[in-house]
């Protein structure tokens, strides 16, 4: 006969160690996206579709729109933070890779490029007196000169579109 006494504290831990797997397996993970946009004022765009009150004077508050016409609110990182205070690539059609939140919008930018007629750009910022790349605009870490905007074509291998 099997005893009870033994084998009860077994079933306590599989049961636990089962719970707790399962709990892992429902927790909610950032989804990776890499989709194609323009940066645009969330609350402009609420207001022009849907008749936000908005004031002049309001602060704006950045996203992206999807080519499919989705939004996405930008997260503040400082790899996102040139889309932020450099009003050129508000111009640009944008190539973002980045994660989006679990039952929300808000993105995460992880790298950007620009895409112009089927052709990609590395965009990043540049000193050419110190040869020192940065992800912002503002001024050179070393010589305190302005760094530069820089949109390079990336090599042709990159222009073969993803399937
Ligand atoms: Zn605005
Ligand atoms: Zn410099």
């Amino acid at each position: 006969m099997i005893n009870i006494k033994y084998l009860s504290p077994i079933f306590i831990i599989l049961l636990i160690l089962i719970s707790g797997a399962k709990q892992v397996e429902n927790e909610l993970k950032p989804d990776d996206v890499k989709l194609n946009g323009k940066m645009v004022c969330l609350s402009e765009e609420m207001h022009q579709h849907y008749k936000l009150e908005l004031t002049d004077d309001h602060e704006h508050l950045y996203g992206i729109k999807s080519e499919d016409g989705k939004y996405y609110t930008l997260l503040r990182t400082s790899l996102s933070e040139a889309l932020f205070i450099d009003k050129r690539l508000h111009e640009k059609v944008l190539v973002v890779k980045g994660r989006v939140f679990p039952k929300s919008n808000l993105l995460e930018v992880m790298s950007f490029m620009s895409i112009k007629d089927g052709v990609l750009y590395e965009i990043y910022y540049y000193c050419d007196t110190c040869y020192i790349r940065t992800v912002a605009p503002g001024n050179c870490d070393c010589c305190q000169a302005p760094v530069v905007l820089i949109e390079k074509p990336l090599n042709s291998d990159s222009l073969i579109p993803s399937p």
